[in-house]
């Protein structure tokens, strides 16, 4: 079972690692356009949001930088 994170951050489009897709899309890592970084993946519908590569825990979230073209 894939692990879900009950509750959101007050900023709604944030997607926790765990979360389900329900778009797909190119998402960035908030956490890491914070520091400057650009870390971003590709995510597919019903897919589960990975953890960041880059950060080394689990406070961060995915933000939606584009949606995939139909
Ligand atoms: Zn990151």
């Amino acid at each position: 079972m894939p692990v879900q994170f009950r509750g959101r951050n007050t900023t709604s489009d944030l997607f926790k690692p765990g979360e389900r897709c329900h778009l797909a899309g190119v998402y960035g890592c908030e956490t890491c356009r914070l520091a400057e970084r650009e870390t971003v993946v590709q995510v597919e519908v019903e897919a589960i949001f990975p953890l960041c590569a880059e950060c080394p825990d689990l406070d961060m979230g995915w933000r939606l930088r584009d949606a995939a073209r139909a």
